[in-house]
C-alpha cells in the first residue's frame, strides 16, 4: 500500500543494495513504512555530474518542447493522484483530503510553469547609437540543488522542479527523509513524462553532509530551501563561497489581525479552518491571533467552539479532520511551548496535551491571556497552538504585529475599505491575506521578507528565480 523508495539518478532508479539508510515511520501509528536508502558520495558525485550532462541537453530543447514534457507529467500526477496521496497522508500524517488537494494544486503548479516557460521573453532596448542593437535576454542559471520539508511533500518540490525545467535549468532535488514516498511517485510522473536522463535527480541522505557536499560543487549555480530560518542562513552562507544564486523560504510567524468592525464568528469559522490545516504545521499557518477588543470574546468562543468539534484520527481514516504531527519532535515542541504558556499566566480554552499514547497526536489548542514575550508569541510554533489576545487601537496592533524578525505571510480582517488599505501596506510581510486567506496559488508570487527568507516561488518571479538576465550590445 505503501511505495518503492529509491534514489533517482541520471535516468535510473537506484536501491538499498550496498547504501545505508532510514525506516520512514507512519506518524499515526509510530510502525515502519519502508526503508530509504541514502545516496553516498560517489551517488551525489554521479548526481552531479548528470545534472551538468543534464543541463546541456535540457537548455538547448525549446520552450515549446520543455513545456511539453512538464504538461505530461502534470497529467500523470493528476492521473495517480488518489494513489499518491494515500502515500502522502501515511508518510506525513495529514487528513487524505487535504493531501489530495495538495497533489492535485502540485499538478496545478507543473502545469502552470509550463505555460509561463513558453513566455520567458526578453526585450530590446533602442541604442543610443544608430546601427547598435541591445539585447536583454534570459537565459537558464545553471544546475540547482534544492532541499524541501516534510510538511509539503509534493508541493514543495514541485514548486522547485518545475520553475527549474520551465526555465530549463537541471536539478538535484534532495527531499525529505521522513516523507520521501509521494515525493518519489512525482518524480516517477517526470520520469514517464519523458523527461530526459539527468535534468531532474532525487537523492536522499543526511541533510547537512548532503547539502555541504551539492553546495561545495562550482557547477551548482543555484540553492532552492524551504525549511526553518537556522538551516537557511547556514544553506546561504555555504551559497556564498561560490557565489550561488539562493531562494530561501524560511519560516514566519503570522500575526492575525481581527478588527472590531469584522464579523468576528464569520471570520472566526473562516481562520480556525485554515488554522489546523496539516495540523498547523504551515509555513503560512496563521500563529498569533490579535483581536479588537469589543469582539475578543465573541471571537474566542466562536474559534474554541471550532477546535472543540476537530476529529483527531489517523489520515485515512474517514471522519478525521487532523492527523497526527509529522515527527516526534514538534511533540516535544508543542508541550514547551504550552509549558512556557502556562508559566506566563496563559489561560488553555482547549487542549494543551498529547492525545494518545501512540502516534505523534497533539491536541488542537487556543491560549489566551498569553503575553507578547512569551514563547508562543515570539517563535513560530508550527503545530496546532492558536494563542489569541486582545488589542486596542490600529497603530498599536501593527506594531506588535511587525514586532517579531519575521514577515512572510499576515492576514487583517475587517468591513472597512480604508482599514483594509492601511493594513495591507502596514504588514510587514511578503504575503498579506486581506479579508482572504488565499495567499497561496502556481500564478501568484509566494515568499518571505526579514529572517523569513528572500526570493519568491509562483508566479512569474518564481521563474525569473531559475534565470539569469544577460545583456548584449551588438554594434
Ligand atoms: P530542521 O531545521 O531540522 O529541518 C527543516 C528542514 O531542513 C528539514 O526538511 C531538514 O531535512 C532540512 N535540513 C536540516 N538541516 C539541513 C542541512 N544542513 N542541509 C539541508 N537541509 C537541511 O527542523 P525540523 O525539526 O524539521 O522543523 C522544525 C522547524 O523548521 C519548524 O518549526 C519550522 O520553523 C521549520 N520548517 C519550516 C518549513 C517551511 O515550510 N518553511 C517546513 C518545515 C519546517
Amino acid at each position: 500500500m505503501y511505495t518503492e523508495l529509491g534514489l533517482y539518478i541520471d535516468g535510473a532508479w537506484l536501491n538499498g543494495t550496498g547504501r545505508k539508510g532510514e525506516d520512514v515511520v507512519n506518524p499515526a501509528t509510530e510502525k515502519p513504512l519502508g526503508r530509504l536508502p541514502h545516496a553516498t558520495k560517489a551517488d551525489l558525485d554521479q548526481a552531479l555530474e548528470a545534472a551538468q550532462k543534464g543541463f546541456e541537453v535540457w537548455r538547448l530543447t525549446t520552450a515549446y518542447d520543455r513545456a511539453k514534457v512538464l504538461r505530461k507529467a502534470a497529467e500523470l500526477v493528476r492521473e495517480r493522484h488518489e494513489q499518491i496521496a494515500r502515500v502522502m497522508s501515511q508518510e506525513q500524517g495529514k487528513v487524505y483530503a487535504e493531501a489530495r488537494i495538495e497533489v492535485l494544486t502540485t499538478a496545478d503548479i507543473i502545469e502552470w510553469f509550463a505555460e509561463e516557460g513558453r513566455r520567458s521573453y526578453g526585450r530590446i532596448v533602442p541604442g543610443r547609437v544608430k546601427g547598435v542593437r541591445q539585447l536583454v535576454m534570459h537565459e537558464p542559471v545553471g544546475v540547482v540543488a534544492a532541499f524541501t520539508p516534510w510538511n509539503f511533500p509534493t508541493l514543495t518540490p514541485a514548486r522547485k522542479i518545475a520553475a527549474a525545467l520551465a526555465a530549463g535549468c537541471s536539478i538535484i532535488l534532495k527531499a525529505s527523509e521522513e516523507t520521501p514516498g509521494a515525493c518519489v511517485e512525482m518524480v516517477r510522473c517526470f520520469a514517464d513524462a519523458g523527461l530526459p536522463a539527468g535534468v531532474l535527480n532525487l537523492v536522499f541522505g543526511v541533510p547537512a553532509e548532503v547539502s555541504e557536499h551539492l553546495l561545495g560543487a562550482d557547477i551548482v549555480r543555484k540553492v532552492s530551501f524551504t525549511g526553518s530560518v537556522p538551516v537557511g542562513k547556514h544553506l546561504t552562507a555555504l551559497a556564498a563561497k561560490t557565489m550561488k544564486r539562493a531562494t530561501m523560504e524560511l519560516g514566519g510567524h503570522s500575526p492575525v489581525v481581527v478588527f472590531g468592525d469584522a464579523d468576528p464568528e464569520k471570520v472566526a469559522d473562516t481562520i480556525a479552518a485554515f488554522k489546523f490545516r496539516n495540523a498547523g504545521q504551515v509555513c503560512i499557518s496563521p500563529t498569533r491571533f490579535y483581536v479588537q477588543e469589543q469582539s475578543y470574546k465573541k471571537f474566542v468562543d466562536r474559534f474554541t467552539d471550532y477546535v472543540k468539534a476537530i476529529k483527531l484520527g489517523d489520515g485515512l481514516e474517514k471522519g478525521t479532520t487532523m492527523g497526527p504531527l509529522a515527527n516526534a519532535r514538534r511533540l516535544d515542541a508543542m508541550e514547551s511551548f504550552v509549558t512556557d504558556a502556562k508559566n506566563r499566566g496563559g489561560k488553555i480554552a482547549t487542549g494543551g496535551k498529547r492525545a494518545a499514547n501512540q502516534g505523534y497526536f497533539f491536541e488542537p489548542t487556543v491560549i489566551t491571556d498569553v503575553p507578547d514575550d512569551s514563547k508562543i508569541m515570539t517563535e513560530e510554533p508550527f503545530g496546532p497552538l492558536a494563542p489569541i489576545v486582545p488589542f486596542k487601537t490600529f497603530d498599536e496592533v501593527v506594531a506588535r504585529a511587525n514586532s517579531l524578525p519575521f514577515g512572510l505571510a499576515a492576514y487583517a480582517f475587517t468591513s472597512s475599505g480604508a482599514t483594509a488599505t492601511a493594513i495591507g501596506d502596514a504588514l510587514q510581510s511578503g504575503m498579506v491575506g486581506v479579508n482572504s486567506v488565499a495567499i497561496s496559488t502556481p500564478e501568484t508570487p509566494f515568499g518571505g521578507i526579514k529572517e523569513s527568507g528572500y526570493g519568491s516561488e509562483g508566479g512569474i518571479e518564481g521563474l525569473e528565480a531559475y534565470m539569469n538576465t544577460k545583456f548584449i550590445s551588438q554594434g
